[in-house]
């Protein structure tokens, strides 16, 4: 991946690691700016949702009346890409009884999926879309994929679990790699926008 135009990308802050996301882009030479109003949205090429508490992000996502908001931005082509809490935020269906996501990826959640085995951990995983070499992927309390549409591109696994994929262009990892000093997923997200 060569030298991107400049891109105008958002990261909803509402609540969860918003920072980190920013530093990153900006490591890369991008523009990037904090969300905390829907009408922000408008002039955006691509939005964030960071990790942080689903239940949350949900509830904030609706109180601040983002719902409606993001869907449209999403029909209009703007990027999507939701990290971890992000992920479960914009599937369609989750495993767990809450929170109600807001359903625009077509794929089905378990949130807290290694919760019971090991709440953090890192693992160095192969990402279809970037270079050969392994990323080293940083989980705290993921979720997996569990189900994809006939519309989804599986991008990612790890022990069989599906950890990152693409519909169009919506993006999701149940990872965080605004944690790690390698920007390669951040350039990927770039370069759907
Ligand atoms: N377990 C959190 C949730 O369900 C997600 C954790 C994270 O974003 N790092 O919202």
């Amino acid at each position: 991946m060569g030298n991107l135009p400049d891109k105008q990308i958002g990261v909803l802050a509402l609540q969860g690691d918003f920072y980190e996301h920013i530093a990153i882009l900006e490591k890369l030479d991008n523009k990037a700016s904090l969300i905390k109003k829907p009408e922000e949205l408008e002039s955006l090429d691509g939005l964030i949702i960071p990790g942080g508490e689903s239940t949350t992000i949900c509830k904030l996502i609706r109180n601040y009346g983002f719902e409606e908001k993001i869907k449209l931005a999403v029909t209009r082509g703007m990027g999507l890409w939701g990290t971890c809490a992000g992920m479960i935020t914009i599937a369609k269906k989750l495993k767990d009884d809450y929170p109600k996501p807001i359903g625009i990826m077509d794929i089905t959640v378990e949130r807290n999926f290694y919760g019971r085995q090991i709440d953090s951990f890192e693992e160095k995983v192969v990402i279809k879309g970037l270079d050969d070499k392994k990323f080293n992927a940083i989980f705290i309390r993921a979720p997996i994929i569990r189900e994809v549409g006939k519309n989804v591109e599986v991008l990612s696994t790890l022990n069989n679990e599906i950890i990152a994929a693409r519909q169009d262009k919506i993006f999701v990892t149940s990872f965080h790699p605004e944690l790690t000093e390698d920007s390669r997923v951040h350039k990927y997200f770039l370069s759907m926008c």
